[in-house]
């Protein structure tokens, strides 16, 4: 069985955004409060992070999460990095973090982190083991555990999305190459980015979405990703068809 809770199910502003007052970002509902978007997967044997954004420590401390295995990323946009620094206590005393990627996003965080990288470095900065990943190749972490990464397009740019045993985990996607249709046929639970109801360049919309998950078709499927002009979580899950529901963070959700 895996396990997977929805850290955060917010696009790159997070919900509210700074400075609006607009029904979404007013809401008192707790389903409205979003971070930015990034999951916590456990199975058998591993407990590992997909994305590792600017909300990371807040949604450590808010799951009391104590210990990671490995963190997975999708792709190099600061709403999926930008809490990297932040996995220093996680791995105070014990072995670097495993940090899985493709090579050009391992670049991007070596560039935009030099002093983690540096031969001298200065005592207590993040201390990352840097795992090059290639889509369709998987990773074997444990005897227990493997991680399919899966080609996905945000918008011009090649990301990754990841298959987990029967969990398919695919964010910031505007569409999905044939050969990533076919290495999550038959998954059970697709969790998929919907930006909103309206046309963006590099997200699916709404439609979009549920013309992917028709296509996968899934036993079920959660949403994510969502910006605050889709509308309130009431309003996002009322639009929904059967088996598809809007994510919220800190929803857990177990995958037989
Ligand atoms: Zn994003
Ligand atoms: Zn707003
Ligand atoms: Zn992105």
């Amino acid at each position: 069985m895996t396990r997977l809770t929805f850290l955060g199910t917010g696009t790159s502003t997070g919900i509210p955004e700074i400075g609006c007052h607009c029904p979404t970002c007013s809401s008192t509902d707790p389903h409205d409060h979003r971070y930015r978007a990034s999951a916590l997967v456990r199975t058998k044997d591993q407990v590992i992070a997909i994305d590792c954004g600017p909300d990371f420590r807040e949604q450590m401390l808010q799951n009391h999460v104590e210990h990671l295995d490995a963190i997975f990323l999708t792709h190099e946009h600061y709403d999926h990095v930008g809490g990297l620094d932040d996995i220093r206590p996680l791995f105070r005393e014990h072995k670097p973090c495993k940090i899985y990627a493709e090579p050009n996003v391992i670049e991007a965080i070596r560039t935009r982190m030099p002093y983690a990288f540096t031969e001298h470095r200065y005592p207590g900065v993040p201390d990352m083991q840097m795992i090059p990943i290639t889509p369709g190749e998987p990773i074997l972490l444990s005897g227990e555990t493997t991680v399919l990464p899966l080609r996905v397009m945000h918008g011009r740019l090649p990301i990754v999305g990841f298959r987990i045993g029967d969990l398919s985990y695919i964010t910031d996607c505007k569409t999905l190459p044939e050969e990533t249709y076919s290495a999550i046929k038959g998954t059970h639970t697709l969790v998929v980015n919907a930006l909103r109801t309206y046309l963006h360049p590099a997200h699916l919309d709404l439609d979009e979405a549920l013309e992917v998950i028709a296509k996968v078709h899934p036993r079920r499927s959660y949403l994510i990703h969502f910006a605050h002009t889709f509308g309130t979580h009431n309003q996002i899950q009322a639009r929904l068809p059967r088996d598809v529901y809007a994510a919220y963070d800190q929803l857990t959700i177990d995958v037989p």
